[in-house]
């Protein structure tokens, strides 16, 4: 009798979006340490690094021509520009791991989501993760203080466009507390992993539990 757990499956792509400083990135690095089966996909952007970041770890920083070329040769699933710089999700790391019934974890704006729902419908799951409070928002984007104050304040006043858009999304997860968030993201995910549309090898499966096979 095969085992459950090797039942084939289509990796799914999971989608968090936010408004910066709603607590996005610390759901994902907590989720990526329980979820050895999800990887992040890694973006390629033309904003410079911030200091800690490391390049092909947080994202792929790359110049305007280079990312100028990858859209010509439609190297991106989907591409968008976000306060002046322009970010774009490399394909092939994505097919690959999808194929091999590995989830991939993104971290794009609504933009971006919009672009991935319109060419990938049936992969995705998407999530929005909302602050608990404007104040908290704030606070949370003062407290992270890797941005000059300007930047702080153009990110303040476009909260409240991004938020408008938390319709888009099938779940809405509101980070009150990150343990909690995490956990609620995780039983999204196992949830989303038993659809059984995904489940490639169901019907194998379930022949042999018929004894059809044997
Ligand atoms: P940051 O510069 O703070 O890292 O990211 C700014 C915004 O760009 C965030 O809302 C983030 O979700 C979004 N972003 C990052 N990578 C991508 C991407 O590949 N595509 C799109 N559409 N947005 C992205």
């Amino acid at each position: 009798m095969s085992d459950p757990k090797n039942i084939k499956r289509r990796g799914l792509m999971l989608v968090l979006s936010s408004p910066s400083g709603a607590g996005k990135t610390t759901i994902s690095r907590q989720l990526l340490e329980l979820e050895p089966d999800l990887s992040m996909s890694v973006s390629a952007t033309t904003r410079p690094a911030r200091p800690g970041e490391v390049d092909g770890e947080d994202y792929f920083f790359i110049t305007k021509e280079k990312f100028h070329e990858m859209v010509q040769n439609d190297e991106f699933l989907e591409h968008a520009t976000v306060f002046e710089n322009s970010y774009g999700t490399p394909r092939a790391p994505v097919e690959a791991a999808l194929g091999a019934g590995k989830d991939v974890l993104f971290d794009v704006d609504w933009q971006g989501a919009q672009e991935l729902r319109d060419k990938a419908i049936t992969d995705l799951v998407s999530i929005f993760i909302l602050p608990p409070s404007k104040d908290e928002l704030e606070r949370r984007l003062h407290a992270r203080a890797q941005d000059p104050a300007e930047v702080i304040a153009k990110r303040m006043a476009k909260a409240s466009g991004e938020m408008s858009r938390y319709d888009e999304y099938k779940y809405i997860v509101v980070n009150v507390d990150v343990d909690r968030s995490v956990y609620e993201v995780q039983s999204i995910l196992t949830a989303e992993r038993l659809v059984k549309e995904r489940r490639g090898g169901l019907h194998g499966f379930v022949r042999a539990l018929c004894g059809e096979d044997e």
